[in-house]
């Protein structure tokens, strides 16, 4: 019998291929090939979480309590513990109750809150070169796009005089994202000030992605969107305990700031999730309130495979900025390569993935971006064969 028409809806054929997905699919093609892949592709932690969540997790996970369904807004200890956090390593204060509200990853608020937000035909401000979610987020809502362009000559930072007023009028939402991926650049609070301005001008809602604020380097400790004066009447931000404890598979994040924009992200959630496992958000807990020795052996571990790629790169007449945070390198690509032709050349000739810049938006076009994500043995293999392939 033949099946049913299945049609998709607009909203997904609207949607460019996930980058990953595609990527994964190149790297598969080489393997089958019986290719030796150094995979520097996907921003995914290949270090284990912490034993001490872990051990967390297996006491949390026997508590029939935690076998219900938890509250969309997370538990209240869960809650408290993200507002604890916030006031120790930034200085911010949270109310717990209003102003946090738990994430099945940062991933899933990044998505949800413009259907919170964004009526058909309002815009929203993106980042251009930027992690996908923030534009597909945006499509599902039925809004429009205008990317903000992040470019070498302003250190990544977006230029908001070259926002057309009709634009800033009619945009929802502003998505910034600093340390940032994938260029690794960082923001001080002079930027903060002015986004807050930009932001009380037009009535625009600040979504401030902070995923790798504790993955930095030689002493230096990002600081928070909401440190900014009057950032919380202008937005959120969305934290992920992911990169920070090596938790991607675990799906645990939270946002913090504005009380009335977390309700109305609160408002969707309630009707789409049932919230994140509560054993997880214990183990979110342990892992915030316990010793934060482990985030710095995994910051030494990612800073001593930045030092190998930046050499290497050095040697091989590449050129990168030194990373002070997150675990990626931002590199431009060599003369008479586009971003694709270069991230083709490095896998099919040395069997290293990367990712072309152009997939994170247009003006990513002329960079690949590399993710320390194998062992500083690897990442010299990498170096071996990129140099003896050349470019
Ligand atoms: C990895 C990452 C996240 C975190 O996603 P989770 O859903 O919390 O795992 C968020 N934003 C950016 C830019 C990222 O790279």
């Amino acid at each position: 019998m033949s099946s049913i028409q299945i049609e998709r809806a607009n909203r997904l054929k609207r949607l460019p291929s996930y980058l990953f997905a595609r990527i994964d699919q190149m790297k598969q093609e080489a393997q089958k090939a019986g290719m030796d892949i150094i995979s520097l592709g996907v921003g995914d932690p290949d270090l284990p979480t912490p034993d001490h969540i872990i051990e967390e997790l297996t006491v949390s996970s026997r508590r029939p309590a935690n076998h219900q369904y938890p509250s969309y807004k997370g538990m209240e200890s869960f809650r408290k513990s993200c507002a604890d956090w916030y006031g120790r390593r930034f200085g911010v204060n949270l109310d717990p109750g209003s102003e946090v509200l738990s994430l099945i990853g940062s991933k899933e608020g990044i998505a949800h809150i413009s259907l919170a937000f964004v009526n058909p035909g309002d815009y929203t401000l993106v980042p251009d070169p930027a992690y996908p979610v923030y534009e597909i987020g945006t499509y599902f809502a039925d809004g429009q796009v205008h990317f903000m362009p992040l470019l070498a000559e302003r250190d990544f930072l977006p230029n908001f005089s070259d926002i057309p007023t009709d634009v800033a009028r009619k945009a929802k939402l502003m998505f910034i994202n600093y340390p940032n991926n994938p260029t690794a650049a960082c923001a001080e609070m002079g930027f903060y000030d002015e986004v807050v301005e930009f932001a009380r001008a037009h009535d625009i809602i600040v979504c401030s992605d902070i995923a790798y604020s504790e993955m930095a380097f030689d002493g230096y400790k990002p600081i928070s969107f909401l440190n900014a004066e009057g950032a919380k009447d202008v937005g959120v931000e969305f934290h992920s305990l992911s990169k920070t404890y090596n938790m991607t598979g675990w799906r645990i994040g939270f946002a913090a700031g504005n009380a009335e924009v977390l309700s109305g992200l609160g408002s969707i959630k309630t009707n789409v999730d049932s919230g994140a496992f509560q054993a997880v958000q214990e183990a979110g807990i342990r892992a915030m309130e316990a010793d934060q020795a482990c985030v710095a052996d995994m910051c030494k571990i990612y800073r001593g495979r930045r030092d190998v790629v930046l050499e290497g790169l050095k040697k091989l007449g590449l050129q990168a900025n030194m990373p002070k945070a997150t675990f990626y390198v931002w590199v431009k690509c060599p003369e008479g390569y586009t971003s694709s032709e270069f991230t083709a050349h490095l896998l099919k000739e040395c069997g290293v993935v990367t990712t072309p810049g152009n997939g994170f938006g247009e003006s990513g076009e002329g960079y690949v971006r590399m993710a320390l994500t194998v062992s500083e043995d690897r990442l010299r293999e990498a170096i071996v064969r990129i140099e003896k392939t050349g470019f």
